[in-house]
């Protein structure tokens, strides 16, 4: 075995190990009755077979003996016995099938938890950047079921191979080729199995991006975000023969391995069931000779059986296992996303209040995998206590910048710094704590409203009189007053007694979320887009205050906001091409001078 292959070996055996520490570490308890019924239920067949045996014999002396009356007291107590043993194989199996649900439901809980922390804690560029997508996709879909599967599959192993074993012991004292028979009529069955698991295996890799796109047409025929354009566009049929053509694409192929292994396991099974019959001849001719009693070649037959069927449970077993450990280890290779955007060994406190604010100083930066560079050269100053504007058309780099600045991604060169402070020498969390960002995708939560807004400062409890304040600044309180249960209405359809709002409205309760932290940088990325004029020159007002000690950035097209800016900084394909006060630009008369003209012109303020 190559070294490379070894590491290979010796890390997926490891998987395993993991996957069972996982699981005993979840709910120990649970694991050890599993396993304490396991092996119970292991022996209990040997137990079977030996009664069926003693009753057989009885039966068979019985007939010839004189006294029936005896021999039948005696074969009662045996068929007594016998029945004790079903019952108690009845009362294991509910209580293992008991066990193995509930640990599979701690388990598959307790894994997608992990995963939802994992979720959080790698990078936006995760969720950015397709590359990544697959990955996230197989976590998703394989890890929560797996763990569980490997103790059910552990537990029927260890099952099957207690019954092996003892029944084992049993036939050897028939003959020792007997062992070899059982042996050799089972193992093709598990080599097919392998087989078909490492294809399996290779297949789902392979068309794991086929899936996804399959599951996306899912999602838009039946997510609410879609269902307008659905209708009006009349995509369902569509969508309907995309996704048909991609599920029977994958179903073809899936069949086809399928009935692949379908036909080398009948091949295999035929042959287990020459090898059971064959044995059944030899121990029938055993029993000819008077080598051994009838009651032997009963519970010879049984054991026989029985061993075949465990020892096929086994195999079957760790095929399963192994391919358990091959799909785990997408968990892996999720799970060993490292977040690029490290937070530093020793990070320096954030600077609490910020006396010059944030510097960007020749800041160049592209996204991962890309060519095109989406900030060149970028040098500017977000001071506190300002409002500072960014303008420029759709993918100029404005939100590039703000998500830079809350350290998502880190630039390629130059440096961000806040009071001097490199923001990489800053701890991650303290730095995004003094952010407080309204994306233009902002998130609706459908939430209460006062959760909605209260989201945005988890230092604030519900009650707190801050909510309310946060809600009049962005303008939100009246139309909150006039929900059915005001601050503790549920907003959105997905629940019972939600209430939908309409953009503008939730772009309010966006703002308040805003506006609660508190947060000594602010930015808002197209905030007021959706609001009306009125609602827009409201919220306005109490920009300066908001703005008092903060460093407020806004991002807009409407110069009716921008022209309000202490400094504003034209962006053009990824660099700044003019800065300055409203003032400044105008007499300029560059390309803010221009745009401002053209949206004075067109006299309604443009989104
Ligand atoms: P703006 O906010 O000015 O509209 P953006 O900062 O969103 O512009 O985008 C700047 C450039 O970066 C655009 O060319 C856009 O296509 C590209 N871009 C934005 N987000 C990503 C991403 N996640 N991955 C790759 N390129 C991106």
């Amino acid at each position: 075995m190559s070294d490379k292959r070894r590491r290979v070996k010796i890390r997926e055996a490891m998987r395993l190990g993991r996957a069972l520490r996982l699981v005993w570490s979840i709910a120990p308890r649970w694991t050890a009755a599993s396993v304490i019924l396991t092996v119970l239920q292991g022996i209990l067949p040997l137990a079977a077979v030996w009664l069926m045996k003693l009753i057989v014999d009885r039966v068979a002396t019985g007939i010839t003996g004189p006294d029936h009356g005896a021999a039948f007291r005696e074969i009662a107590v045996l068929i007594a016995w016998a029945a004790a043993v079903g019952l108690a194989v009845v009362v294991m199996r509910s209580l293992a099938a008991l066990t193995d649900q509930v640990l599979g439901r701690l388990v598959t809980d307790h894994v997608t938890d992990i995963i939802h922390a994992q979720s959080v804690a790698v990078d936006l560029e995760f969720y950015e950047n397709p590359r990544y997508h697959d990955a996230l996709y197989r976590a998703q879909q394989e890890a929560p079921y797996r763990p569980t599967q490997i103790v059910n599959d552990l537990t029927s192993t260890i099952q099957a191979l207690v019954t092996l074993l003892a029944m084992a012991g049993l036939l050897l004292t028939l003959h020792w080729a007997v062992g070899l028979i059982v042996l050799g009529a089972a193992i093709p069955g598990a080599f097919v199995r392998f087989r078909f698991a490492g294809k399996l295996f290779a297949w789902r890799s392979r068309r794991t991006e086929v899936e996804r796109q399959a599951y996306y047409v899912h999602w838009l025929l039946t997510d609410s975000g879609h269902a307008k354009e659905v209708r009006l566009f009349d995509l369902g049929g569509r969508f309907r023969e995309r996704y048909r053509q991609l599920r029977s694409l994958l179903r073809r192929e899936l069949v086809g391995l399928t009935v692949r292994r379908s036909l080398a396991e009948l091949a295999a099974g035929a042959g287990a069931v020459i090898a059971v019959f064959g044995t059944f001849a030899f121990i029938a001719w055993r029993a000819v000779q008077g080598v051994i009693t009838v009651g032997m070649m009963v519970a010879y037959y049984q054991a026989f059986q029985t061993s075949l069927g465990s020892l096929q449970a086994v195999l079957r077993g760790f095929a399963a296992l192994y391919e358990h450990n091959l799909f785990l280890s997408y968990y892996d290779e999720f799970m060993a996303l490292e977040p690029r955007v490290r937070p530093p060994a020793q990070p320096l406190p954030m600077p609490r209040p910020m006396a010059e604010g944030i510097r960007f100083d020749n800041v160049d930066f592209s996204y991962p995998d890309t060519e095109r560079i989406a900030l060149r050269d970028i040098s500017l100053t977000i001071k506190p206590g300002e409002v500072t504007a960014f303008v420029g058309p759709n993918g100029s780099g404005k939100t590039t910048l703000v998500k830079l600045l809350c350290r998502l991604y880190d630039p390629a060169a130059g440096a961000i710094t806040v009071d001097g402070v490199d923001l990489r020498h800053l701890d991650v969390v303290d730095l995004r704590r003094d952010i407080s960002v309204i994306f233009q995708d902002f998130a609706q939560y459908q939430l209460t409203v006062r959760e909605n807004i209260g989201l945005g400062n988890v230092g604030v409890s519900e009650k707190d009189p801050s909510i309310e304040a946060a809600a009049r600044d962005a303008g939100a309180h009246e139309t909150i007053s006039g929900l059915r249960h005001g601050y503790d209405t549920i907003l959105g359809k997905w629940f019972d007694e939600g209430e939908e709002l309409s953009v503008g409205e939730w772009q309010k309760i966006a703002l308040a979320r805003a506006f609660v932290r508190n947060a000594q940088i602010l930015v808002l990325d197209e905030p007021t887009s959706a609001l009306d004029p009125q609602a827009e020159w409201d919220v306005f007002q109490h920009f300066r205050e908001l703005a008092r000690g903060r460093a407020v950035v806004l991002i807009s097209h409407r110069f009716s906001t921008v022209r309000t800016a202490d400094r504003i900084h034209i962006f053009d394909q990824g660099r700044i091409i003019e800065s300055g006060t409203h003032e400044e630009l105008v007499a300029l008369d560059g390309r803010y001078a221009q745009m401002y003209e053209v949206q004075a012109r067109a006299y309604q303020p443009s989104s």
